[in-house]
């Protein structure tokens, strides 16, 4: 992807004369622009978050912009009287973005100009352009994933969680408690595979090869009977963090053969990982077999090689590595765990499929309908 064609991140809006006709303090009453409300829910279904920079006083603008029944599609607003620069990179560090996926539209060029000038990477539009918007390649992801579609829910709740946090008083582990934390390991479909492609590519610090799977590859081993492809969701009671982990296995007579895992970094404190490792022992305990895990030292995933040494894993020789071809990869070392029965944290419910054979008679600690 070319620089100008990467993709916008966050649209910042402002207001008079902008996303709505008129200047409100001068008007009262205004309406939004010709096809605005349209271009808003459009832009919020390909997972581009909508943010506001507008000098107006705040509750004026923010209760027109309930009345309007749009105030809902924004996160972080910065409505007020500062400049509209100051305001732009408030709303880039809040969302943690970079200014080259900020885009900004005004219909003053002296406010793009000020923008510009300040932040010459956010890309400014004039609010002419608006019509266009929907069509320009930086605001055409090629694909929509189902967390796409939540990104704006996922960013909400995830302020939400940061601010309980900051505020709880205890050990953190009544925190997690307090979370009501879903996790759900699922077998992935095809209708997964973008967001699952999406987390080989983001993920780093917990990914224990760095390899990169695409859409075909992945969408063989869909196909393979002999191979898991398995996704990891997350919820809790301030909403969703979507797909946050990852399984790529291969089924062998001894031993199953973990080639990927990876999970999401914004998750690790969670105990995401732990519990992965944990249910996958669980379930080759009950099928009888070991684990075998790749793991290829990249300069980030360090995190990982521990997560695998904390749940047992050795290199350690076994009769089940003969099961497997030697490894491709020559700086891949391949950990080896005779596993044991594990149980569920006590901070997360966890639903999961069931590898191992048919569901467990009357459900067990880690499955249950
Ligand atoms: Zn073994």
């Amino acid at each position: 992807m070319t620089e100008a064609a990467k993709v916008v991140k966050c649209l910042v809006w402002d207001l008079d004369n902008t996303l709505w006709q008129g200047t409100l303090a001068e008007d009262g009453e205004v309406v939004l622009r010709p096809r605005v409300r349209d271009l808003i829910a459009e832009l919020d279904r390909r997972g581009i978050l909508q943010s506001v920079a507008s000098k107006n006083d705040h509750d004026e603008a923010w209760a027109k912009l309930e009345a309007l029944g749009v105030a809902d599609y924004f996160v972080l607003p910065r409505i007020g009287w500062g400049p509209k620069s100051a305001s732009v990179a408030q709303i880039a560090d809040g969302l943690n973005f970079a200014h080259d996926v900020i885009a900004f539209v005004d219909d003053q060029p002296a406010e793009r100009a000020e923008v510009t000038y300040h932040h010459p990477q956010v890309r400014c539009y004039p609010a002419e352009r608006l019509d266009q918007i929907a069509t320009l390649p930086e605001f055409s992801p090629a694909t929509v994933t189902a967390d796409a579609r939540d990104r704006r829910r996922m960013y909400r709740a995830g302020f939400a969680r940061t601010a309980a946090q900051a505020e709880f008083r205890g050990p953190s582990d009544d925190f997690l408690r307090s979370l009501d934390m879903v996790m759900r390991i699922d077998r992935a479909g095809e209708a997964d595979l973008a967001r699952v492609e999406e987390l080989t590519l983001r993920t780093s610090q917990m990914n224990a090869t760095g390899v990169h799977y695409g859409h075909p590859e992945l969408t063989a081993l869909l196909a393979d009977p002999e191979h898991e492809v398995l996704v990891t969701t997350l919820t809790d009671r301030f909403g969703p963090h979507g797909a946050v982990g990852l399984v790529l296995m291969g089924r062998h007579a001894a031993a199953w053969h973990l080639k990927l895992l990876a999970t999401s970094c914004r998750v690790v404190a969670f105990g995401v990982g732990a519990t992965l490792l944990n249910w996958l022992g669980a379930e080759a305990t009950r099928a009888g077999v070991h684990l075998l895990a790749d793991f290829r030292p990249t300069a980030r995933n360090r995190m990982m090689d521990v997560a695998y040494r904390f749940a047992g894993f050795t290199d350690d020789p076994c009769a089940c590595r003969t099961d497997l071809s030697p490894p491709e990869l020559s700086e891949l070392r391949r950990l080896h765990l005779v596993p044991s029965p594990a149980s569920p944290p006590s901070t997360m419910t966890v639903r999961a499929v069931p590898l191992a054979g048919p569901f467990p008679e009357g459900g067990d600690a880690w499955h249950s309908r």
